[in-house]
Order: C-alpha cells, then sequence, then structure tokens
C-alpha cells in the first residue's frame, strides 16, 4: 500500500492543507494520506492550540474524506518530535507501506536542517507542493512535484484574523470553524 504523511502543526488546519493533500493523493496515486499533527515542534515556538484541540480540529477537517486519515502519535509522544522517528516508528506498525512524505515548499526548503535528513530519505519518498510565495527550490533532495491549488492561506494568518475579531469561514472547514468557537481558541 502507497501512504502519503501530511504532517504539520495544523494550528488550525485549513484549506492549503486539505488541498496539498488531496493533490499529493490523486497525483501520485495514494491509498492513504495519514495527517500527523506535531506535538512540541522542532522549528518554531509552541502552538497556540493544544495537542488535543489540534488533534480534534484534524479529525473534524478530514472526516468526510474517505481516504484520509489522523495520527495522534506525535501528539501523544512525550516531548518534541522529529520526522525520522515518527517515520521509523510508522515503519514498525506498517511494514506494508511505502510511505511519501508530503511537504509544502516552504518546509522541504527547511529539510537540511532536520535531525538525520539522510534517513528520512531511506525511510521515505518526498513529495513537494509548491507554497504560494515559496517557490520550489533548485538542488534539494530527490522529490516529485505535486501541483499546488495555489491557496495563499496559512495559519499564522488565521490566528491574526481571530485575534482582531475577523471572521474565517471558507478558509477552513465549517467544523473547524464551530470547535474554534466553541473552544474559544486563537482570541
Ligand atoms: P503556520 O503559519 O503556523 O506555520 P502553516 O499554514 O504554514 O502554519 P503548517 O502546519 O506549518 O501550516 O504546515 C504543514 C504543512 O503544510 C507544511 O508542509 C506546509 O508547507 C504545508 N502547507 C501549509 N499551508 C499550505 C498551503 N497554503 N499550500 C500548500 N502547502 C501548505
Ligand atoms: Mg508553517
Amino acid at each position: 500500500m502507497n501512504a502519503g504523511l501530511m504532517g504539520g502543526t495544523f494550528d488550525p488546519i485549513h484549506y492549503g492543507h486539505l488541498r496539498a493533500a488531496e493533490n499529493a493523493r490523486q497525483e501520485l496515486g495514494l491509498d492513504q494520506v495519514v495527517f500527523m499533527p506535531t506535538g512540541e515542534p522542532p522549528h518554531r515556538p509552541g502552538a497556540r492550540a493544544s495537542g488535543g484541540d489540534r488533534l480534534r480540529m484534524t479529525e473534524l477537517a478530514v472526516s468526510s474524506h474517505a481516504d484520509f486519515v489522523v495520527s495522534d502519535l506525535e501528539v501523544q509522544r512525550e516531548g518534541r518530535s522529529y520526522t525520522v522517528e515518527t517515520l521509523e516508528e510508522l515503519h514498525e506498525q506498517r511494514p506494508d507501506v511505502r510511505w511519501t512524505l508530503i511537504l509544502g515548499s516552504d518546509a522541504y526548503a527547511e529539510m537540511a536542517t532536520w535531525r538525520q535528513p539522510g534517513r528520512v530519505l531511506e525511510l521515505a519518498s518526498l513529495a513537494v507542493v509548491a507554497r504560494p510565495g515559496t517557490p520550489l527550490p533548485q538542488g534539494g533532495p530527490p522529490a516529485v512535484a505535486v501541483s499546488s491549488s495555489e491557496l495563499l492561506i496559512s495559519s499564522t494568518r488565521i490566528r491574526a484574523e481571530l485575534k482582531e475579531g475577523r471572521s474565517v469561514r471558507y478558509l477552513v472547514p465549517d467544523a473547524v470553524l464551530d470547535h474554534i468557537a466553541q473552544r474559544g481558541l486563537y482570541r
């Protein structure tokens, strides 16, 4: 089986993430895409919503897609998670799966700074989605380009809009919007 791994802080998850995963699923013929919200992310200050809230929003966002699933592996793990550790664990749990790591162009550009990037490349193929404003860098590790829906959406912008009391409707799925409102997140 071929599966994609779509990791992110998902603080909150938005349609940019969902379109990136859907384009990768379709163009690479993936049987499944596993969404993996981070625990404490290694490359940025802590998320603004708890791991539990980010996990729940991710579940709500993908629930209507038969081939999208969510893993709580990194949220449940103590401390920070590195992609290499996650992939090692996924390989142990599901030795039959060939993994493709789905990355936006900004995440791909940072890959050289990751822990054991060489081992990551042994454990997974790479698919890169061009993100508006971040062209695909040249000379990086081998990767398949996946078309982008060119959605100029970021979680940073969504948090900023919410902090100012503005609507983020149609940037995130309605169920995510409801969860944010119910829990009073990002105010
Ligand atoms: P933040 O602004 O908090 O960094 P973000 O919108 O960048 O949030 P992340 O959780 O950091 O979202 O990103 C997870 C993955 O999704 C990364 O590989 C990132 O490049 C990719 N991604 C995020 N937004 C988009 C988008 N609009 N189009 C394509 N890929 C995206
Ligand atoms: Mg980001």
